[in-house]
């Protein structure tokens, strides 16, 4: 007989939020991390009172009542909201794109004014039929000022080839809000847990054996024999052996640096929107929690070039690496005691609600309740 009923790799929010169902359904689990620590991308880190978003700011946001009223048996969510500032040029700017923005941009004060300013600066574009690349994409739906702005320069540093050179599907839409709303998100629920992620994630696996610094794969023979089923969150490429190729990534790297004083720059998050400024954004983490230390600590966030030494980030949405991905899925099927779940093993960006709803879908097909 087997040691456990569960094994899952991972130690993210998809496997943490999986452990925690099966642990209520009374199943023995092993969640394992390759990491130093739980929490996958979630991770944050209380330095000095502060909780430092370690892997990037994460934001909680959802319209799903079930999803909110689950994260929330896990902490308390305070009720703050995001609303980046866009610097160009030194010269700052609201985000998502609404009337604050067109009245910094141009002067319109009303709804008319700046959709008649947006349409004289489409019209140059009509041209455009079938958009090649991003550019011609963007340029289409929002005209010069707007696209050299604040998309242009931030695209190109975000994925590191020119906007001539990607795809227009990058871009779907372009959203444009003609009210004076700098809410990011147009989700119903929104805040950041009360303490940060971690606790979040280390209630969650309460009752399982947890092993971090732990790679599956240096011992994948030992593990597969501890438990008949198992969730695995890492890469499915590596998990077939990169039997088909490497699906590609686009890496981040963060530089956090403490300073003393008081505040930084007055919001959790500024994006940089010129190409030459190497950095995409400043994220001032006390901010996430309305921190009043008498410190400070701000993280710098760099793209670049995903490398074996660095974190697999956003996947690369083309043709090849789609091509790639529909084999390894295939190989897949054929492993019915193994749920392949979270963002790594299915080559796809998922928010946090959406990850712990694919989760919870695992769960509910193998334990047949929810709570
Ligand atoms: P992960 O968190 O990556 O967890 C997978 C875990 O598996 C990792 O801990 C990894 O170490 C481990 N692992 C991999 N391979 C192995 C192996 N071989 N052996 C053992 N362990 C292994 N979502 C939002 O809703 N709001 C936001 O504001 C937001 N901001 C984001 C910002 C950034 C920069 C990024 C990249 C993502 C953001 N997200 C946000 C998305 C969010 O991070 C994901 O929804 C979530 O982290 C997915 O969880 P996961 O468990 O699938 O993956």
């Amino acid at each position: 007989d087997s040691i456990y009923d569960y094994i899952i790799v991972g130690a993210g929010l998809f496997g943490a939020v999986f452990t925690q169902q099966a642990v209520k359904a009374g199943k023995k689990c092993l969640i394992i991390d390759k990491r130093r620590q739980i929490g996958g991308n979630l991770y944050t880190e209380n330095i000095d009172s502060i909780n430092v978003h370690k892997y990037g700011a994460h934001i909680f946001h959802t319209s799903n009542r079930e999803i909110w009223n689950y994260i929330n048996q896990f902490a308390d969510f305070n009720n703050f909201i995001n609303s980046p500032l866009a610097n160009y040029n030194g010269k700052l700017y609201n985000l998502p794109f609404n009337m604050n923005t067109f009245y910094q941009l141009w002067g319109t004060q009303t709804p008319l004014e700046a959709k008649a300013k947006i349409a004289e600066q489409c019209k140059k574009y009509d041209y455009i039929t079938h958009p090649a690349n991003l550019e011609e994409h963007a340029l289409k739906m929002c005209g010069d000022d707007i696209y050299n702005t604040f998309i242009k320069g931030y695209t190109e540093k975000q994925w590191g080839r020119r906007a001539t050179e990607l795809p227009s599907f990058i871009i779907k839409r372009i959203p444009l809000r003609f009210v004076y709303n700098n809410n990011y998100f147009n989700d119903t629920y929104q805040g950041i847990p009360v303490g940060g992620y971690t606790p979040i994630i280390e209630s969650m696996i309460k009752g399982a054996e947890v092993q971090i610094n732990t790679d599956y794969f240096e011992n994948k023979t030992y593990f597969d024999s501890l438990a008949p089923k198992m969730i695995f969150t890492g890469r499915i490429d590596e998990f077939f052996d990169f039997k088909f190729g490497k699906l590609e990534y686009r890496s981040l790297h963060f530089e956090h640096e403490r300073l003393e004083i008081n505040d930084f720059q007055g919001n959790a998050v500024v994006n940089y929107n010129e190409f030459d400024v190497p950095f995409t954004r400043i994220i001032e983490h006390k901010h996430f929690e309305f921190g009043t230390q008498p410190f400070t600590i701000v993280s710098k966030e760099f793209p670049n070039e995903y490398s074996k030494d660095s974190e697999p980030y956003y996947p690369v949405n083309d043709e090849r690496n789609h091509t790639i991905l529909g084999k390894y899925k295939e190989l897949a099927k054929a492993y019915g005691n193994i749920s392949f779940g979270g963002r790594l093993a299915q080559y796809a960006y998922f928010d946090m609600d959406d990850t712990i709803e694919a989760a919870l879908e695992v769960a509910r097909k193998e334990f047949k309740f929810i709570k």
